[in-house]
C-alpha cells in the first residue's frame, strides 16, 4: 500500500472512519464530504488506484457491496433513488487514488444536478467513436 494513501489507513483502523458495511473484500464508509444524506463510499481492502487497475474480483465485490448499501439507503432512510458514482482520472474529478463507488442516496427534493446538458450528438462522430471501441 502507499504510505500517503488515506483509504488504505482507514482499511488498517489508522485513520478513523464511520464504517457501514463490510465484508471479506471491501469495506463502506460515510463521505466526509457528503453529497446527500447518507453518502457513502464502498472500497475493496486492497490498494489499486483506480477502475483500470482494480482487481476484477474487488470490483465485482464492490459492485455487489454498493447494492448492498443502496437497499439499505431504500428500506433505512426512505430515499427516493441512488446513484452509483465513480470517477477514474483527476479530469474526471478523482482526487483520492484508491478505487471507489460513492453510494448517493437521493431525494425528490435534493439540489444534485446532472454534469451534462443532454443533446442530441453528430451521429458521424457517434458513429466514429463506436468503430474506435469496437
Ligand atoms: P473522489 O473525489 O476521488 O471521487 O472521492 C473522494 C471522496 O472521499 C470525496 O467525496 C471526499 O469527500 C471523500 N473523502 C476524502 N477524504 C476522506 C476522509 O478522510 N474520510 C472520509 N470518510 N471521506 C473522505
Ligand atoms: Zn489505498
Amino acid at each position: 500500500m502507499p504510505d500517503d494513501c488515506i483509504f488504505c489507513k482507514i482499511v488498517a483502523g489508522e485513520l478513523p472512519a464511520t464504517i457501514v458495511d463490510e465484508d471479506e473484500r471491501t469495506i463502506a464508509f460515510m463521505d466526509i464530504a457528503p453529497a446527500t444524506r447518507g453518502h457513502a463510499l464502498v472500497i475493496p481492502r486492497a490498494h489499486s488506484a483506480d477502475l483500470l487497475s482494480v482487481d476484477p474480483q474487488d470490483l465485482a465485490a464492490a459492485a455487489l457491496a454498493s447494492q448492498r448499501l443502496a437497499t439499505r439507503m431504500r428500506e433505512r432512510l426512505r430515499v427516493d433513488g441512488v446513484n452509483l458514482v465513480n470517477s477514474c482520472g483527476a479530469v474526471a474529478w478523482q482526487t483520492v487514488f484508491h478505487f471507489h463507488i460513492h453510494v448517493i442516496p437521493r431525494y425528490e427534493d435534493d439540489p444534485l444536478q446532472l454534469p451534462w446538458k443532454p443533446a442530441p450528438g453528430d451521429s458521424d462522430e457517434i458513429a466514429a467513436a463506436a468503430e474506435q471501441l469496437r
